[in-house]
């Protein structure tokens, strides 16, 4: 234990970074890599919490901008997080990782319901906890789910797990080849630079938190056990400054 920095995380995983390249749905190829890469840290010893993301399914915002009413639209994409959540549940245990699924949403027959001090002792007993439903409440983000859920638990560090992208660019990268990488940068500049990270909402709970939040690219292999052993890569972005 005595190499890893972090020794409890909050990973976030996108539900674009389930899709893999199709963008949309479950591609169990995904599942099946980000199950090994969080093995791998877990057998570092690292207690670890998992807060998945919807997008790859439903968001809230395109239902209201079709016309639904927008909680209602928000609460198909929490179950949808649910849906992202079992499905890496699935693939953990493939790879022999114990974990148990706590939803914000009351789901007795298929998951435990969030409970604080259960999921601290479940990350304590070496199991991976993963958060589905978000923070239960529509309106908010997976994101502010994970900065939520990292202060409660009181992690270390928030690893925001991207789909092909290996940090904060000073543009998209994808389109512009000049894009600079940032190596550092404050929930503040994230604000100030409007650059799009995680939601405003996220940013300022970070701030109040100070936990520190580092975007990195999940598809490389081996690149979670290097964020938690330390090594510089992705943007770490510091907390409360
Ligand atoms: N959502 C919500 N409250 C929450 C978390 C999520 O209402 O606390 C809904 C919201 O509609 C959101 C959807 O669930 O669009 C999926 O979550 P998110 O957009 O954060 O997923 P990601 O972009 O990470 O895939």
């Amino acid at each position: 234990m005595s190499q890893v920095k972090y020794k409890r995380i909050i990973l976030k995983i996108s539900g674009e970074a389930l899709a893999g390249d199709e963008g949309t749905g479950i591609n169990p190829t995904v599942i099946a890599h980000l199950a090994k890469e969080i093995k791998s840290v877990h057998d570092l010893g690292v207690q670890i919490g998992v807060v998945c993301g919807g997008g790859n399914m439903w968001r809230g915002e395109t239902g209201a901008k079709l016309g639904m009413e927008r909680s209602q639209a928000d609460y198909m994409g929490m179950l949808a997080t649910i849906m992202n959540g079992l499905a890496l549940q699935d693939g953990l245990e493939h790879v022999g990782v114990p974990t148990r699924l706590q939803t914000s949403i009351e789901m007795r027959q298929v998951a435990e319901p969030y409970i604080r001090r259960k999921a601290i002792r479940h990350l304590e007993k070496g199991r991976v906890v993963i958060f589905g439903g978000g923070t239960g409440n529509p309106y908010f983000s997976t994101d502010t789910t994970a900065a939520l859920r990292a202060a409660e638990m009181d992690a270390n560090v928030i690893l925001m797990a991207k789909n092909g992208v290996d940090g904060v660019y000073t543009g998209d990268p994808k389109l512009d080849p000049k894009a600079k990488k940032y190596s550092e940068l404050t929930q503040l500049d994230l604000i100030a630079k409007n650059l799009k990270v995680m939601d405003r909402t996220a940013s300022s709970l970070s701030m109040d938190t100070h936990i520190p939040l580092i975007v990195f690219n999940v598809n490389t292999e081996g690149n979670i056990k290097k964020v938690v052993l330390g090594d510089h890569i992705g943007t770490i972005i510091e907390g409360g400054k």
